[in-house]
């Protein structure tokens, strides 16, 4: 890599692995992409064998803008044999950890524009080039793109607990987890939460004393994933989001919530049906309880168990709960790189300190305009509630492949108009 790149990723998750497949598209585009870890990993600390995608397997890193791609799920199973096999199965959706293979073939197809074991910690601007660099290697390009994932999200006053009884579920303490003869508490009904309850309660980490769940939601909440809602997931609804105000904008994706971030209902009845076959027929010893509408306030450690404080929002009442282990499934958050703050003055932040972000994925800084920092996975109040999720991941590589290589190297807008129409009626 003597000359500069015209496109350096940094991370290779999903959202980045898929701009480089899609990218490739203009051959003339010299890119190259960067991850600390040795190998393609999916959130893998928390996949189980029942882990399911909650997206179709159609919308892999390419298909949705280029089915002949070489790099499409379809190619994945006829090239290594699954295809007859697979159809067999019937699925809509795969497996997480299936996907994560999928990835990590694709991996080894584009080899030399992908380079594993590399930390990038530094990033400056000589108003011509980026440099970006690991501890021993600098590189430059012209244009970057951040795709740095997402982190653990974990309460201010579970952080002084944080040790192999009290952990949250991404991380390697649930590997090494014993849960024998123990009370485990789970903190959060969402779909990770849902998933280490069913396991725990299958004896995943050995045969546990009593399972709890605690959700701040009514409900464990099923994902909605009905036709008119997926139409939330289209090029066409997030063309017209884009163009609402700031304000109104963050009201929608709140509302919208359940589309991205609810329990896949057909999880939901699995793990219904295993209760009712524990409780009832196999009369099973293991307690467990599920429940809904409580904030975990605090937590005090007393000799070698943890006493928990929450409150009931349905009885509006104080409650306490002790635990021997307790796994946080809080949720996620992003957060600006660290590398970003070399140029954080030339930036343009939003209230949340997160970056702003043009419609072509770029965010906004005071840079040359031939110099483009692209950032994914950034953009869910911005672009709107697809922009987290792998659904749409293929188009807007599309769209930044397009603005990157300052052409149409694919068509964006040729898609049919979506039922729901909230532009004005023409
Ligand atoms: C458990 C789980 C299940 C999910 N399931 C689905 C699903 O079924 N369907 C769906 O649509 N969405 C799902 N999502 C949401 C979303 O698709 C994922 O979060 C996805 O991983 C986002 O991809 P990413 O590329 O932005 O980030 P990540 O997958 O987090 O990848 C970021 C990469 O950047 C690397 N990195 C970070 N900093 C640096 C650095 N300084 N230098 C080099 N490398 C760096 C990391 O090592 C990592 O490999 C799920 C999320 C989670 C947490």
């Amino acid at each position: 890599m003597n000359n500069a790149l015209d496109l350096a990723g940094i991370g290779i998750g999903p959202f980045n692995l898929s701009l480089a497949a899609v990218s490739e598209k203009n051959s003339a585009l010299r890119a190259h992409f960067f991850d600390e870890k040795p190998l393609f990993q999916w959130h893998s600390e928390i996949i189980f064998p029942d882990s399911d995608m909650q997206t179709a397997f159609l919308k892999d890193l390419v298909t949705g803008v280029d089915p002949t791609s070489p790099y499409s799920y379809l190619n994945y199973l006829v090239q290594n044999g699954l295809f007859h096999s697979f159809m067999n199965t019937n699925r809509n959706v795969v497996t997480r950890k299936e996907f994560e293979l999928y990835c990590r073939w694709v991996t080894q197809q584009m080899s030399e524009k992908l380079s594993f074991n590399c930390r990038i910690e530094t990033l400056d601007y000589d108003g011509k080039l980026f440099t970006i660099g690991t501890k021993t290697k600098n590189f430059k390009a012209k244009n970057i793109c951040v795709g740095t994932g997402i982190s653990p999200k974990i309460p201010a006053f579970a952080e002084t607990h944080i040790g192999k009884d009290f952990f949250h579920a991404k991380s390697e303490f649930l590997k090494n987890l014993d849960a024998r003869n123990k009370r485990i508490v789970i903190i959060g009904g969402g779909q990770t939460g849902v998933e280490i309850f069913r396991n725990a309660l299958k004896g995943k980490w050995g045969c546990a004393k009593s399972v709890t769940i605690i959700s701040s939601r009514p409900n464990l909440e099923p994902l909605d994933e009905s036709a008119f809602t997926n139409e939330y997931f289209s090029p066409n609804y997030a063309d017209d989001f884009f163009t609402i105000n700031t304000q109104l904008k963050i009201k929608i994706v709140d509302y919208q919530k359940l589309s991205s971030d609810g329990n896949t209902p057909s999880y939901l009845q699995s793990l219904y049906n295993d209760l009712y076959y524990s409780q009832n027929v196999e009369k099973s010893p293991v307690n467990f309880k599920i429940l809904p509408f409580r904030r975990l306030e605090s937590a005090r450690k007393n000799n070698k168990y943890y006493e928990l404080c929450l409150t009931n929002h349905f009885t509006q009442k104080k409650e306490r709960l002790y635990a021997d282990v307790v796994i946080l499934c809080t949720g996620f958050e992003n957060s600006v790189p660290k590398f970003i703050n070399s140029i954080r003055h030339l930036i343009q932040f939003d209230e949340n300190d997160s970056f702003r972000i043009n419609k072509d994925f770029s965010i906004q800084w005071e840079g040359h305009s031939d110099n483009k920092i692209f950032a994914q996975n950034f953009s869910r109040y911005e672009h709107g509630i697809f922009e987290p999720q792998t659904s749409l991941m293929a188009w807007r590589s599309a769209v930044i492949t397009n603005a990157v290589s300052q052409k149409q190297v694919y068509q964006i807008k040729n898609f049919v108009p979506n039922f729901l129409s909230y532009d004005c009626v023409k």
